[in-house]
């Protein structure tokens, strides 16, 4: 094609220097354009004169989802609401919804890196794109849609659900690429089987969004449909949409867009850097956003940064799947454990489909017991004792395989198996 969406940065000492300025450049169009930044940053005591290396973003105040709330319907607005050309909601639980305005220029940004993601998948001109995500206030659908359309290739947006027509247009347009849910791939893929239709289409690759999926899920859906390759896409409403970032086909971790955001990985509970590698939340400031800049905006999305660079050559940096919300985070034994960490656990015996529970208890002794309940799935076979591998991987995760004074009891209890960690010799199980 030619045109590519990249960055030109040759090295990472340019990408600090874009950040860098725009950081300043952010900081500085917060103040002057948002009154309710203006309180927040001269209560902190800083100015955009005082960021003079990407390390001063530490002292800097952060931004959360009250904030977004407060200045309902148009939280965070730093420029002239006659600016702003687009409004879109997330999808929120909580009981008012986000709503985000963009400029023209913040939809042109959204779209050009959306563009790349496509780029990145390695899609080209020729590729016919099904879009069957949610259309109208998310930003997901037309993120997908004008991303397609910038790249050059041909955009079919279907929206999402509407499976009699998925198929219809799986056959009869070839379409080589799907973005959608991970499970609305699962469905498809099943559907595919089940009609007889995966020698009538074209499919080659699937773009994921907006949810976890387990490796097992991920094996399925690429065999039932003869896949060559899937995709993760991240991203979130509050940072222009889905699209901040796409594994390659290297898949070593998701290359996430530096030159718009700077990404810190902070403990959620100390709000400190985490250690290189490790687990903890994600907070972003971005470096041009105009209508609703965020800075050190806490997403309470977990994940870890990818320390080496990427065997595909693209310096741009990586972080990890999401691991799940901070708010599902749980400290057991003073160790913090992730969602996307009992996943790993699991993955290796059990199938798609398969559903868990973790049940933390402190009984009268005092100690902390953590009970994994599973439930069985076709293809799980109790004579290979798959609790015992499930023990051990449990005792990697919380790093006690040293500990003499830990057991891990585990028994079929029964059509799930459970395995109990106590800390220490209990030898009953709870029931
Ligand atoms: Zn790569």
């Amino acid at each position: 094609m030619g045109k590519t969406f990249m960055p030109s940065f040759k090295n990472l000492d340019e990408l600090r220097q874009h950040q860098l300025n725009g950081l300043q450049w952010t900081v500085n169009h917060a103040y002057r354009g948002s009154s309710h930044y203006r309180e927040k940053l001269a209560a902190a005591g800083v100015r955009s004169t005082d960021i003079r290396t990407l390390d001063d973003i530490r002292n800097l105040p952060f931004t959360t989802t009250d904030d977004l709330r407060k200045g309902y319907p148009f939280p965070l607005l730093a420029v002239p609401e006659s600016q702003v050309v687009r409004i879109h909601a997330s999808s929120g639980t909580t009981d008012r919804r986000k709503i985000i305005g963009y400029t023209q220029k913040d939809i042109d940004d959204w779209v050009h890196f959306f563009a790349r993601c496509y780029e990145m998948a390695g899609l080209t001109a020729s590729d016919r794109v099904q879009i069957a995500v949610g259309y109208g206030i998310w930003t997901a659908g037309v993120g997908f849609q004008l991303g397609c359309e910038k790249f050059g290739a041909m955009a079919l947006p279907v929206g999402p659900g509407n499976i009699d027509m998925q198929c219809q247009f799986l056959v009869d347009l070839q379409s080589t690429a799907m973005c959608c849910t991970a499970s609305m791939g699962l469905l498809m893929a099943e559907e595919m089987k089940r009609r007889n239709l995966k020698d009538k289409i074209a499919l080659k690759k699937m773009i994921f969004g907006s949810e976890r999926s387990s490796d097992a899920m991920r094996a399925r859906i690429k065999d039932l449909l003869g896949l060559e390759d899937m995709f993760d896409i991240p991203g979130m409403t509050e940072l222009y949409g889905p699209g901040t970032g796409l594994d390659c086909f290297k898949h070593e971790g998701i290359h996430y867009w530096a030159d718009y955001y700077i990404l810190e990985i902070l403990d959620p509970e100390t709000l400190e850097p985490v250690s290189p590698g490790e687990i903890g939340e994600m907070v972003v400031t971005t470096l041009r956003k105009e209508a609703a800049p965020l800075i050190r905006y806490r997403t309470r999305d977990l994940t870890r940064v990818i320390e080496q660079p990427c065997s595909c050559g693209n310096i741009l940096p990586m972080h990890d799947r999401i691991q799940g919300r901070s708010d599902d985070m749980i400290i057991f034994r003073g160790v913090n454990i992730y969602p996307g960490q009992i996943d790993e656990v699991l993955s290796p015996i059990s199938d798609a489909g398969c559903e868990y529970q973790v049940h933390l208890t402190r009984r009268d002794d005092g100690k902390e017991y953590m009970t994994i309940r599973l439930e069985c799935c076709d293809g799980l076979d109790p004579s290979q004792k798959p609790e015992l591998a499930l023990e051990q991987r449990c005792k990697t995760l919380l790093v006690v395989d040293d500990d003499p004074g830990i057991r891990m009891l585990c028994s079929k209890v029964l059509d799930s198996f459970e395995v109990t960690h106590a800390t220490d010799g209990l030898e009953a199980l709870s029931l």
